[in-house]
């Protein structure tokens, strides 16, 4: 069976040329090649992109290698460090830290889960902490990094890395791909949409230059202000600012002076948490809080006194409001990236969000009468991801142990979604963890995050009794040794770039020895 000719999408058209839309022109030109089909992005210098965004995800790897890009190359152009996961400080009581890893925790050892044992042993006089059992952690803690083996039957298979780099240089590079395949970039401001009568479909936009463009299928990358998906279709958004409540950030990047580690740093503050994200070139900090709970010129101020270097550019205020739209794929458009939704960058997940949606659309790829059925799973696939992503990022602040601050104690008393508290109920009880087939977060994130802040289970799998503990105990100590020789034999991360992806003479600019 064929798609019926008059019905096949002829042309697409992207509106806005952020991270969110040089992803979706560099994919789908490189997936529907020789569909015949007219891409075309749209973007306004005027306007310009909201110029944050540099911690990604392991799965990035994926999308770049679906793409063919080569991952050196992409380290130098955008300046990239390797990222094993993110360090939280002071979320469990103030002083407190933890990792969470891109990576698993110890070995499959026997019937139950390797926490399990952990778990039943954590008391032992040898069994050190759960964080010390993962090569991801070991690695990160060292400043060393070495790509992961691909025998999955090594220790050194079980991890991953994404990458920290500037997301900007990351859009220019994608529109270079995208444009050599045929995607054609239009400068212009958007100043009205029109739609058919009967359809309510976007048949066509106006530039403010009085140009008209015409499509048939519609990408709105127009950012927060969600263009065409808000402005015309008025889709709707679900509000959820009443679970995660930051709705402010300030951002600055400085120079490097402490050394560049592997990983992202998270530090709580009074109201909210910091971030610091290493480049290879400078380092990203930012603020993102509450306004209920510190003003906007106390907020910046205690980014400013808490950065490592010189700042490098003013501070940059942004605004948001956590949520996501109604429906991501409304008639013939379809969201991705902040027009779509926002949910904070606690976990790096908006990128890997946009990525998301990018593929659930290749494989949902719809003729030019967009069916319900197509846009109804896409919403439905793209709200189940939403909304795991939301209830992973209200644990952080959900188990926080903070006894100082309003905002972090008014968060331990907040009534949790259903969804959350059953994953909590179900952990607390016997340490149980959830898992899906596909998507954000799998068991070694929830893992981190309950153990790294302190909540343990009343009791564990009855399975974990099966080993005797002896031979447990001699198990623990001959991974913790494995795991000692592993990062041992690493090069530093300073090093690995040097000699893998770096943008230049990093030692000379910015990279202090570790
Ligand atoms: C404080 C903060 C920190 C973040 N940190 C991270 C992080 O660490 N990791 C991560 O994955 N994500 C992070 N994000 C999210 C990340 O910045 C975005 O997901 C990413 O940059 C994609 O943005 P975008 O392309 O959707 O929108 P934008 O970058 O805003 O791009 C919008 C585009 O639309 C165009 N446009 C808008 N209106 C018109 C018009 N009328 N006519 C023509 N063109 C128009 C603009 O010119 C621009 O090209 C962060 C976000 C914030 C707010």
């Amino acid at each position: 069976m064929t798609q019926p000719a008059d019905n096949r999408v002829r042309s697409i058209v992207i509106v806005g040329g952020g991270t969110a839309g040089w992803m979706t022109a560099a994919a789908l030109a490189s997936r529907l090649d020789g569909l015949g089909c007219e891409i075309t992005l749209v973007e306004s210098a005027e306007i310009g992109t909201v110029g944050v965004g540099e911690a990604t995800l392991p799965n990035i790897r994926a999308f770049n290698r679906m793409l063919g890009i080569d991952e050196a190359e992409l380290m130098a152009r955008t300046s990239a460090t390797i990222k094993l996961g993110i360090e939280f400080c002071d979320w469990g009581q103030v002083g407190d830290s933890y990792i969470h890893p891109f990576g698993d925790f110890g070995d499959a050892i026997g019937a139950a889960d390797f926490h399990q044992y952990w778990l039943q042993q954590r008391d032992a006089e040898n069994t050190k902490d759960f964080g010390d059992y993962c090569l991801a952690i070991r690695a990160a803690k060292a400043g060393r990094f070495d790509l992961p083996a691909p025998n999955p039957a090594s220790r050194r298979h079980a991890f991953a890395y994404a990458f920290q780099f500037d997301a900007s240089l990351y859009g220019a590079f994608l529109a270079d791909y995208a444009q050599a395949r045929g995607v054609q970039r239009i400068e212009g401001k958007i100043t009205d949409a029109r739609c058919d009568g009967e359809t309510g479909f976007v048949r066509s936009v106006m530039l403010e230059d009085g140009r008209k463009m015409e499509g048939d299928l519609w990408i709105d990358c127009s950012g927060f202000r969600g263009l065409l998906i808000e402005q015309h279709l008025q889709t709707g958004y679900d509000d959820w600012s009443e679970y995660l409540w930051s709705n402010r950030a300030w951002a600055v990047p400085c120079e490097t002076v402490a050394p560049v580690h592997p990983y992202t740093r998270a530090t709580a503050r009074e109201a909210g948490w910091q971030w610091r994200i290493p480049l290879q070139h400078r380092v990203g900090n930012g603020l993102v809080y509450c306004d209920r709970y510190i003003d906007d010129q106390a907020a910046v101020d205690l980014l400013m006194a808490n950065l490592e270097g010189e700042a490098l550019a003013d501070p940059k205020q942004l605004f948001f409001k956590t949520g996501k739209r109604r429906k991501l794929w409304n008639r013939n458009v379809v969201a991705i990236g902040l027009s779509g939704g926002f949910l904070e960058p606690l976990e790096s997940t908006s990128i890997d969000l946009i990525q998301n949606g990018i593929m659930n659309l290749i494989e949902l790829f719809p003729g030019r009468e967009c069916a319900e059925g197509d846009a109804g799973e896409y919403n439905r696939l793209m709200d189940l991801e939403f909304g795991r992503v939301r209830d992973f990022l209200m644990l952080h602040y959900a188990a926080n142990q903070r006894e100082e601050d309003d905002m972090w104690r008014e968060y331990r008393e907040m009534e949790l979604p259903d969804s959350l508290q059953a994953k909590i109920d179900a952990f607390r009880q016997r340490g149980l963890v959830p898992q899906y087939a596909n998507g954000l977060f799998q068991p070694p994130s929830w893992l981190s995050v309950f153990i790294g802040q302190n909540i343990f289970p009343e009791s564990y799998d009855p399975r974990a009794e099966t080993i005797p503990e002896k031979n447990l105990s001699a198990h623990f100590v001959e991974i913790d040794a494995d795991l000692e020789k592993l990062v041992a034999a690493m090069p530093e991360h300073r090093e690995f770039i040097e000699t893998y992806g770096a943008a230049f003479d990093a030692g000379a600019v910015g990279m202090p020895a570790q």
